[in-house]
């Protein structure tokens, strides 16, 4: 299977980097079956770094189908360092879950203002928010996150070792200078933010300080339009702050489709939000009175100063979290970001390492590292060679508004299909018509014109997650759009225009663009 070409634009991009060829793939099968008896030399028939989403997944269930299992991880910290980390990960103590929160806290914010709309006085002055308390809720739901986590792995028998562990050889791990031998290595320890390297870029925060702010910022230039970007831009403009987002590219989020990204780009101005599109950040630096003045540059040689800033947040990606981990050194081979390239097993170079979820850098979401984590745990405690499924992956993105898709944009779908045929719709919401809220909502169907399956479908607008999470599920198993249309909607919802769009918004042909 070609994973890439069964991908969204977005996955496309990584996948092609890192999935080996199919050649390779099954020669490797039959040393994947080989590898699960045990064997009496090793003190774990599984060893894996870092007890992240992908980490404890596969380590869970290589546990449960008999293998003995061991799992290391740095003690616990809102904020990550080399030091510092914690059972549950990225997504759990500085991620999906702390950044999901602090939407909710956001959306607060809107819902208060545009509740007069519907006949409620909500006092303009006295509505007060305090930071402080928020902070320290959306700590303790961490904290009972990392006990849980650690249960999990306690009641799954997974030995649990605090501290950084290095790989040593293909069959050793060292944990602060104890070694472990296993059978198995898997390397589950994710990303960290990457930096831009320019003047001042100590003075900017990250996502990781961005959760764990003693205030909210009055004004904040975000750098990057990407998930993380778009997500707090939204966060801190709700919460009341002045927000200026800065991308190098003519609009935010690029590998989405098009025409999605232009939406939401306009929503997100409707909303608030100050974009600086073709922007690259110059320099950042410190005001006499302690705020921030970050220096931007245009492609044509001009450049523009945001001047009074309280916080500059840096969302310009993550890199693989492979520093100082003895991969390279024990012949595993590398990618020049420092990702573990792996086959279609999650396979490393070397046969007895594996690799799953962002340290691959193939798609960096946690529903994916746990099912890699999950097809590890099979090859490896099963003996059943197991490859991730990449069709279909959905996505949300919690921006105001949020962001759905999954499968093929119209420009993959054309690319790989050829004719495709467009459905679209937009709207204002039912709530929003009364609320007085500008924010509209998007929807977009594509469709394989020969075979007439949906390959793809997006939503910017509210609920757009939990609506595309039930839609990826008939994308999956390969709905047509007469099937679609067949469905009978829920009035009054938003969801409902996914089965009434009967009329083609455009067919686009191949024999036309060529022509
Ligand atoms: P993304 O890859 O999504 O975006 C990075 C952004 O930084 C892009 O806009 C990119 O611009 C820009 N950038 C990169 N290098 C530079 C540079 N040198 N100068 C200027 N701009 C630059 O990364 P994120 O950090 O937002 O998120 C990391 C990953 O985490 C995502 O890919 C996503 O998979 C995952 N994530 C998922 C979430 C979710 O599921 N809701 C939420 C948050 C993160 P350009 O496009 O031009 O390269």
């Amino acid at each position: 299977m070609n994973v890439a070409k069964l991908t969204s634009g977005l996955a496309t991009r990584r996948c092609l980097r890192t999935v080996a060829p199919a050649r390779l793939s099954r020669g490797l099968c039959t040393r994947v079956a080989a590898s699960a008896s045990s064997s009496g030399d090793f003190d774990f028939d599984l060893f894996t770094i870092g007890a992240g989403s992908g980490g404890v997944r596969g380590s869970r269930f290589a546990a449960s189908y008999g293998a003995k299992v061991a799992v290391c991880e740095l003690p616990f910290d809102f904020v990550s360092s080399e030091t510092r980390g914690g059972v549950g990960g990225t997504c759990v103590l500085r991620g999906c879950v702390p950044k999901k929160l602090m939407v909710y806290a956001a959306e607060y914010a809107d819902d208060f203002r545009h509740a007069a709309g519907f006949g409620w006085s909500v006092p303009s002055e006295g509505l007060q928010h305090s930071w402080t308390s928020f902070i320290e809720a959306k700590r303790k739901e961490l904290q009972r996150l990392n006990g849980a986590y650690k249960n999990t792995l306690n009641n799954a028998k997974v030995t649990l070792v605090e501290g950084r562990g290095r790989v040593v050889d293909p069959h050793t791990v060292e944990v602060d200078g104890k070694r472990y031998r296993a059978k198995n290595i898997l390397i589950a320890v994710g990303g960290r933010p990457s930096r831009l390297d320019i003047p001042g870029a100590e003075l900017c925060i990250t996502s990781d300080e961005a959760l764990e702010l003693p205030a909210c910022p009055r004004k904040v230039a975000v750098l990057g339009g990407g998930y993380i970007a778009v997500e707090f831009s939204g966060i801190f403009a709700r919460m009341g702050a002045e927000v200026h987002t800065v991308f190098r590219q003519p609009l935010p989020l690029r590998g989405f489709d098009e025409e999605v990204r232009k939406f939401a780009t306009d929503q997100y101005v409707a909303s608030g939000l100050h974009l600086h599109p073709r922007m690259t950040p110059q320099s950042v630096s410190r005001q006499l009175d302690g705020r921030l003045s970050l220096t931007l540059g245009h492609a044509d040689g001009t450049t523009e100063v945001l001047t009074d800033l309280d916080q500059v947040l840096m969302a310009t990606g993550r890199v693989p979290n492979t520093r100082g981990l003895g991969l390279a050194e024990a012949g595993v081979s590398m990618g020049p970001k420092g990702q573990v390239l792996v086959d279609e097993h999650c396979r490393s170079s070397v046969p007895s390492i594996w690799a799953v979820g962002d340290v691959i850098d193939r798609i960096q979401l946690t529903p994916v590292a746990l099912m890699e984590g999950m097809a590890v745990a099979k090859s490896v405690a099963l003996g059943q060679p197991t490859q991730p499924d990449y069709w279909a992956v959905p996505s949300a993105v919690f921006s105001n508004p949020e962001i759905a898709t999954v499968g093929y944009t119209e420009e993959a779908a054309t690319e790989k299909f050829g004719d495709v045929d467009i459905y679209t719709t937009s709207f204002r919401p039912m709530r929003n018509t009364v609320s007085g809220s500008p924010i509209r909502t998007f929807m977009k169907i594509v469709v394989d014109a020969a075979s007439q399956k949906v390959v793809g479908m997006h939503m910017v607008g509210a609920e757009a997650a939990e609506i595309m999470q039930g839609f990826a599920v008939a994308v999956k198993v390969g709905v047509t759009k007469a099937q679609l249309d067949s469905v009978v909607g829920i009035h009054p919802s938003a969801a409902e225009e996914f089965v009434t769009m009967r009329s083609v918004t455009r067919q686009v042909r191949r024999a036309a663009a060529t022509a």
